[in-house]
């Protein structure tokens, strides 16, 4: 039996107290390597971004005042004084009554104020008729507009996507400082678990946590380390555990924390180092036997060996952890306002979790309804569920109709089937 169960409050304060997530340090990548990356500096724009006054159409560079009052019917003629073209400086002037072709993306010559669209315009002998006004800066991109030399175009903290990078290389940037990503070790025990690939025989089971628990850490932030499967035998379980230690921030087993003989891990950990097991056993469900160490200053996450129970521990304890030490600033949890599709039960005494998946009404409000519960073991729960809803301690049951707050497990495309 578990000698004293903790509240999940609890054992997050007790957490907390044991080890606190930081960052665990910088790392300059290339513009190729940094897509997902945590930015750990501030970028300062170090030019103009258009670095000059561009075009935006393709026309004729003009002084604005030259073309004031032409319209349909009445032109006014300008004489062409050449051509500025993309990549190079431009090797006209316009002065008063003339003009240049110009190309998108070319840099407006002296004296020219505005474009011209070539729509609006006819070629005659040298000259240009212009048959519409254009006003001052009209149809230019000014040098700076984008980006100002100087300023701060991207903060310390945000997460380098396909926007960021493409500011990156606006302003000619190809290193850039980021957050290194927390090295998890992570590994499965038991003698029935099989890595994937290889062949079943009866009574044994495909890995499946150390897959799912390792795409989870990349989805935080972290790095995982799959150090494979490890048999519930006391001295092969402590050298992995020290290995797993030694090489990564921190190390997530998942299986042999039950209470039966061969789950030997919290005793193991106590035997690696101060000040060993601080959480063993939380008063939740799905996930009573999660067992928190933590040795010489870095934390070991036991989760049980049931996929979903595993999964479900990893979000709410460990994900937050992770995503600290990889430099993500720390996020309101986004959730959704539903309404109980049918009564749901909590387990006696414990905060319970309930995975549900979300319909819409004909009043457009989400209705939850729960995915299988109680079957802890099953993965699809979890690949089913649109997120879970949680039944405080002292609560006995949801009812139906009653409203719930449901925490989304996915990034919000999955809900795209409520839209059209
Ligand atoms: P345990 O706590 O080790 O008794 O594991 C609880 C249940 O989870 C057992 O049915 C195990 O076979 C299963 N289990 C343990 N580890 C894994 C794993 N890595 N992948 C899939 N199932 C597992
Ligand atoms: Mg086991």
């Amino acid at each position: 039996m578990f000698k004293k169960l903790v509240s999940l409050d609890e054992a997050k304060q007790i957490i907390s107290k044991n080890f606190s997530p930081r960052p665990v340090g910088k790392e300059s990548v290339s513009l190729g390597h940094a897509y997902n990356r945590i930015l750990a500096e501030n970028i300062v724009a170090p030019l103009d971004v258009p670095p000059f006054n561009r075009s935006t159409v393709d026309g004729y560079a003009v002084k604005a005042e030259d073309t004031f009052g032409a319209d349909e019917d009445r032109p006014i003629t300008l004489k062409l004084r050449g051509q500025v073209r993309v990549g190079e400086p431009p090797k006209v002037t316009i002065e008063k009554g003339t003009t240049a072709e110009i190309v998108t993306g070319a840099p407006l010559p002296e004296g020219a104020d505005a474009v011209v669209m070539f729509e609006d315009t006819i070629e005659k002998e040298n000259t240009i008729l212009v048959h519409t006004s254009v006003s001052r800066g009209e149809n230019v991109m000014k040098a700076g507009s984008d980006i100002h030399k100087g300023e701060t175009a991207l903060r310390n903290g945000q997460m380098l996507v396909s926007y960021e990078i493409g500011v990156l290389a606006a302003l000619g940037i190809i290193n850039v400082k980021v957050y290194k990503r927390p090295m998890v070790a992570i590994l499965s025990t038991g003698a029935e678990v099989v890595e994937p690939g290889k062949p079943l025989t009866v009574g044994q089971i495909y890995d499946i946590n150390a897959h799912a628990l390792s795409a989870a850490m990349i989805e935080c932030g972290g790095e995982p380390i799959n150090l494979g499967i490890v048999e519930d035998k006391r001295k092969k379980m402590k050298a992995t555990l020290r290995k797993a230690l030694d090489m990564a921030d921190l190390a997530i087993t998942s299986g042999g924390v039950s209470v039966g003989p061969t789950d030997i891990i919290p005793e193991v950990l106590n035997t690696l180092g101060k000040p060993g097991v601080i959480v063993y056993g939380i008063a939740i469900k799905p996930g009573k036997p999660t067992t928190v160490a933590v040795i010489d200053g870095k934390p070991v996450f036991s989760l049980p060996g049931h996929p979903t129970s595993a999964l479900l521990i990893f979000q709410l304890l460990v994900r937050p952890i992770i995503a600290s030490m990889a430099g993500r600033p720390a996020q309101k949890p986004r959730t959704i306002k539903a309404v109980a599709a049918t009564r749901m039960f909590a387990a006696r005494g414990r905060r319970t979790f309930v995975t549900v998946h979300l319909t819409m009404d004909k009043a457009g409000r989400f209705m939850a309804s729960p995915v299988s519960l109680g079957l802890s073991g099953a993965i699809t729960t979890l690949s089913k569920a649109d997120g879970f809803l949680e039944i405080p301690e002292n609560q006995q049951f949801v009812d139906v109709g009653e409203e719930v707050t449901v925490h989304p497990l996915k990034p919000t495309v999955h809900f795209s089937k409520f839209f059209k």
